[in-house]
């Protein structure tokens, strides 16, 4: 689905990310951990092609869904339109007109899915950060493809709502491929492998049926 070979970025003298070998099957649950620089985003904004990389990465870019950390939402769009937008690549114009002008049950059913149901009609300028990131993340749910990378999709959530959203995400998307960058522990278990980088590079690559969760703690900020 995703293999890297020889994958090296640097920003003037200083290596971002350099990873040999890396194959991403279909279907696969990856959470990607590490501390703050440890070049999580900038590993799947190359995977995405957003980002300038030396080496190769095989994908189909067209099936490839991307949540950004900082997100790209448009402000004075509603919620509803916001979402929308996750499909607006793949069709026409009139298309995508007449989907903003009608009722979309499933743009009701991703909201209530993440616990704001109310805020459909809300311009997204006026949410707070962390129903801002469940929009991106009910963008993500309602889009239609066969990859999605995620950037710490859940940082500014509680506990409850970051397990509910990684919960729904994953059961939404079971036949995808989901990678999953995460700031924490806790959500681990939901996935089934654990990919953790340092200093630019991959030191664990494992199932996370084998991994320790509290061994994790050290590759962490807090
Ligand atoms: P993470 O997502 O794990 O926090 P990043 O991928 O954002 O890490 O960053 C990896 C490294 O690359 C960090 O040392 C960061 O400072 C550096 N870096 C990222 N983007 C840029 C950029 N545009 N210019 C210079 N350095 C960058
Ligand atoms: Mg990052």
């Amino acid at each position: 689905m995703i293999s890297i070979k020889g994958l090296e970025v640097n920003y003037g003298n200083q290596l971002a990310l350099s990873v040999d070998d890396l194959h991403i099957g279909a279907g696969e649950k990856i959470c990607l951990i590490g501390k703050s620089g440890s070049g999580k985003s900038t590993m799947l904004e190359c995977i995405f092609g957003l980002r300038e990389y030396e080496g190769e990465i095989n994908r189909n870019i067209q099936n490839i869904s991307l949540s950004l950390q900082k997100s790209d939402l448009i402000p004075n769009f509603t919620v509803k339109t916001n979402i929308l937008m996750g499909r607006f690549g793949g069709r026409s114009f009139f298309r995508n007109l007449a989907s903003i002008c009608k009722h979309e049950p499933m743009v009701d059913e991703v909201l209530e899915s993440l616990n704001i149901p109310e805020k459909k009609n809300q311009y997204v300028k006026n949410l707070s950060g962390g129903e801002q990131q469940r929009v991106l993340l009910a963008r993500a749910l309602y889009e239609e493809k066969a990859v999605y990378l995620l950037d710490e999709p859940t940082s500014a959530l509680d506990v409850a709502n970051s397990r509910n959203a990684i919960e729904t995400l994953l059961s939404n998307k079971a036949d995808c491929t989901v990678m999953c960058a995460i700031h924490n522990l806790s959500l681990i278990s939901f996935f089934q492998r654990i990919i953790v980088m340092k200093g630019g590079k991959i030191v664990l690559d494992d199932a996370v049926a084998n991994i320790n969760v509290e061994d994790m703690g050290a590759y962490f900020d807090d």
